[in-house]
């Protein structure tokens, strides 16, 4: 790889500093502050920390994390790689990532669904991998539409090979600009967002996993890959048992996305799926904690979407603990509560804490759920008879029970 330019050198030198001083002090990972002090120094820093290495690009509202460790793990069978693993995907996060590994031949960046096209033009990215759009927190059905359609200006007249799952209208107009689209039909859970084609404004109608506008051509393309429950069918019309160990029917998906990424990087399946089956855990994800005999599984679920994928996940014989704070990152506004069907968690012993406990409370009253209502996710802990609990939280709540318990893995 060619040497950066000095003042590059300097720069990235200077945030990696920035960011051990930071983890030092214990304020947090440095993952962003270290970027920033690069990004202050050099402007021009993410495009040269780019250059001369293979990229891969993974946005999603929901599964970017996991599928850009999945992808991780597949590419580290070829080499080094630089990943952003502690889900800072701005900039800032991905200057960073890059200069902790400065020789990595390969990265993998989970990127803001937002600076998509930026990150896009700047690091010319050779493979960029799209799975879902819906509405985040207060987003509405416009926003997400506006951001499709940046993606698509962004895609167009760039060579880079897109792997998007046809599965999700918005995403698949969303990347149908690309010059090379690889299309992976990965299920979609969240279908309250897409009702109407993105092109034209009119009815989609669906029939099983296909759909295609009423009033214009807009329509499902031909998948090359399928999820298919619990295996993989590749371009070849291979079936591949998938056997992670993640849980839930949203990672196999997002495995067999990185399956199709791992293959646009020149790996096939029987090489890259064995290292897919070694992440067990995500950023915390999926994690189990323990407390006096109590074993709670934590799952993060940050928007309605997230909620589907969590309820597909929790085990319906268990009791469940909820928590929903409001802060900064989980927005202040928790009236997206009510776009969630509770309904489901009917029957099973359910606890609700976190700041906005009484906003949920009233969410689950409304949807005739009976629940308890603890102060703090330790008394809805304590509460529990000694054994196993599946634990919902959003964003803020979710890092809290992490960092009580040592930010387990
Ligand atoms: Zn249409």
């Amino acid at each position: 790889m060619t040497q950066l330019p000095l003042r590059a050198q300097l720069a990235s030198a200077l945030g990696r500093s920035a960011a051990t001083l930071s983890r030092m002090t214990g304020r947090g990972d440095g993952s962003v502050i270290g970027g920033r002090v690069g990004l202050l120094l050099e402007p021009d820093l993410l495009r040269k920390l780019a250059r001369d290495r293979k990229l891969a690009l993974v946005s999603a509202t929901n599964g970017k994390t996991t599928t850009t460790r999945l992808i991780t793990s597949a590419l580290l069978e070829l080499g080094e790689v630089a990943t952003n693993a502690f889900g800072a995907n701005m900039p800032a996060g991905h200057v960073s990532a890059l200069s902790q590994h400065k020789r990595a031949p390969y990265g993998v960046l989970e990127v803001d669904e937002k600076y998509l096209p930026e990150v896009l033009d700047t690091t010319g990215a050779g493979v960029v991998c799209l799975m879902n759009l819906s509405r985040d927190q207060m987003d509405r059905a416009a926003e997400i539409w506006l951001l499709a359609q940046k993606w698509r200006r962004a895609l167009s007249g760039k060579p880079t090979h897109v792997i998007a799952n046809c599965d999700d209208p918005l995403v698949t107009w969303g990347a149908s600009t690309a010059a090379k689209v690889t299309w992976v039909a990965g299920g979609q859970r969240w279908k309250e967002d897409s009702w109407c084609c993105p092109e034209c404004g009119g009815p989609l109608d669906r029939k099983d996993a296909d759909w295609a506008c009423r009033e214009c051509t807009f329509h499902r393309p031909e998948p090359q890959w399928v999820v298919d429950d619990d295996a993989a069918i590749d371009p070849r019309g291979q079936r591949w048992l998938l056997d992670i160990q993640l849980p839930g029917q949203a990672n196999r998906s997002n495995a067999v996305m990185a399956l199709a990424v791992a293959e646009a990087f020149g790996m096939p399946v029987e090489q890259a799926l064995p290292r897919l089956r070694e992440v067990t855990s995500v950023a915390g994800r999926y994690t189990t904690v323990e407390r006096d005999g109590r074993h709670a599984r934590l799952l993060l679920a940050k928007n309605p979407a997230g909620w589907l994928e969590a309820f597909d996940v929790a085990d319906p014989q268990l009791p469940i603990i909820l928590s929903v704070n409001a802060q900064g990152p989980d927005g202040r506004d928790t009236s997206w509560l009510w776009d969630v069907d509770y309904r489901i968690l009917r029957g099973r012993p359910v606890f609700v804490t976190g700041q906005r406990r009484l906003d949920l409370a009233l969410r689950l009253d409304v949807a005739e759920v009976p629940f308890t209502l603890c102060e703090s996710f330790n008394e809805a802990l304590a509460m529990q008879p000694p054994g196993r609990v599946d634990v919902i939280a959003n964003y803020t709540a979710f890092q809290q029970i992490r960092s009580e318990f040592g930010r387990a893995v």
